[in-house]
């Protein structure tokens, strides 16, 4: 099967990976991809965002089945883009409708969405530039802290959680009066704190059915201990220990099973993946968000502990078969760590060289490129999250530790990366400091 993967970063290089190991993968073709994917297939000179060269592209090539990896296209429109062109209406594509995609294109489509359907995440409400003044007075009673979440896609940068009244309020005005995200902050959606410990659990679905793929928790904060700013991710670790057969049980029944349902009840067309942010609130679990796509770096250990064939998923989600298949998971743990520019997520320069990628670093870890180049035949940094390492263990200390084990034999100018991933789930240190605080 030609198969036509599009995105180009560390989510796309395990998906690469992952698919090319499938025999009914004949070519594999990444778009744009990076020197990762190369390994795993062809990168081809797309942009993801040109749906006319796509088409051109899969027309030429004869693409069976199309795989989208990141959000903006799918927001855009990409599949029903495929479904209004006669010549590319048979081809399998993995990624929600338009409308399926506004579960994380608009904050505020899936609140309503939840409320509709009865999933359990924070009460909220929302407002624009026409009540802006309601917004205003309904900031000034609320309990602290007060989460701010600009309605659109921005860049992961759009939710900001407010210490103080003054702070919402100021945050609240650049959003919708200054425009601080663009059109995405012209609406606001303002929601209750959660207290609890997040959690990334991915199904894939044709809308109807869906198989729950292995979970993951991932580690947002630049710095040690969770400290620091947001950034697009430093590391992610599978299986979670408390996501037990029990809480499990709950995320299915409370949320997945009315999500999918909800999808179906409502004619929402959706075949791919769906990934479902969650927090444990004292046992029991709440949506923060929903992504049309899978998660980076959740999906760096995700595809590692996969054993199900992805494409053999694939095209049984495309014909409403995921009943028919189960999905099995490598027992093992699997971490995978970040390295990343010097000043990242601030800013950073690019284009050092990285040292030690041809190393032969044994079976129980993989390196994925994220933002990485090749110039003059050597392999540099080109972005704030350059590669990350992902290995496996017996459990999540054994993996984390293999994994940093590797980066030392790694290296560019200004790397950094969190030594600490997975910090919750490790026996306490004998030396005090990060310890087991679950
Ligand atoms: P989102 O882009 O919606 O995933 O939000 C980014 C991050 O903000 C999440 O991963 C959470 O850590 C945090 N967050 C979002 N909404 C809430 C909430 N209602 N309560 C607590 N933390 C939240």
């Amino acid at each position: 099967m030609k198969i036509l993967l599009l995105g180009s970063g560390g989510r796309e290089h395990a998906l690469a990976w992952k698919l090319n190991q499938s025999v009914w993968t004949n070519p594999l073709y990444i778009a744009p991809g990076n020197p990762g994917t190369a390994m795993c297939g062809k990168n081809v000179q797309l942009d993801i965002n040109n749906f006319d060269a796509i088409r051109k592209f899969c027309v030429n090539e004869k693409i069976e089945m199309v795989i989208v990896g990141p959000e903006e296209p799918l927001v855009n429109g990409l599949y029903d883009y495929f479904k209004s062109q006669k010549e590319l209406q048979k081809i399998f594509f993995i990624g929600p409708s338009k409308t399926g995609a506004q579960l994380e294109g608009s904050k505020a489509f899936a609140k309503a969405f939840m409320k509709r359907h009865n999933i359990p995440t924070a009460a909220y409400k929302e407002f624009t530039v026409d009540n802006y003044e309601e917004g205003v007075k309904y900031l000034q009673q609320h309990d602290l802290p007060i989460v701010l979440k600009a309605d659109g896609l921005a860049g992961g940068k759009g939710v900001v959680i407010c210490q103080s009244h003054v702070e919402a309020i100021a945050e609240f005005e650049l959003m919708i009066q200054e425009a601080k995200f663009g059109e995405a902050s012209k609406k606001v959606v303002v929601e209750d704190f959660l207290k609890g410990i997040e959690l990334s659990v991915f199904a894939i679905t044709d809308g109807k059915n869906y198989l729950i793929l292995p979970e993951a928790k991932d580690y947002k904060r630049i710095g040690e201990g969770d400290s620091g700013l947001n950034t697009g991710g430093m590391g992610a670790v599978s299986p979670v220990p408390f996501a037990t057969p029990g809480f499990m049980y709950k995320v299915e029944e409370r949320i997945i099973k009315p999500t999918i349902n909800g999808i179906f009840k409502e004619g929402i067309e959706y075949t791919g993946f769906i990934f479902f942010g969650l927090i444990n609130v004292n046992g029991d679990p709440y949506v923060i968000e929903y992504n049309c796509r899978m998660g980076d770096p959740e999906t760096e250990v995700i595809m590692a502990r996969l054993e199900t064939d992805l494409v053999g998923l694939c095209i049984a989600a495309t014909q409403q078969e995921l009943d028919k298949i189960q999905v099995r998971a490598d027992e093992r743990a699997a971490a995978t760590i970040m390295a990343v520019s010097r000043g990242y997520p601030m800013g950073f320069e690019k284009g050092f060289e990285i040292k030690g990628l041809d190393g032969k670093y044994g079976k129980q870890s993989l390196i994925f490129h994220a933002g990485t180049k090749e110039e003059d035949g050597k392999i540099v940094t080109n972005g704030g999250r350059v590669f990350c390492v992902t290995s496996f263990g017996k459990d999540i200390e054994e993996a984390v530790n293999t994994s940093l084990d590797v980066l030392e034999y790694l290296n560019y100018d200004g790397i950094y990366y969190r030594t600490d991933i997975g910090y919750e789930f490790k026996p306490p240190s004998p030396k005090g400091g990060l310890g087991n605080n679950l």
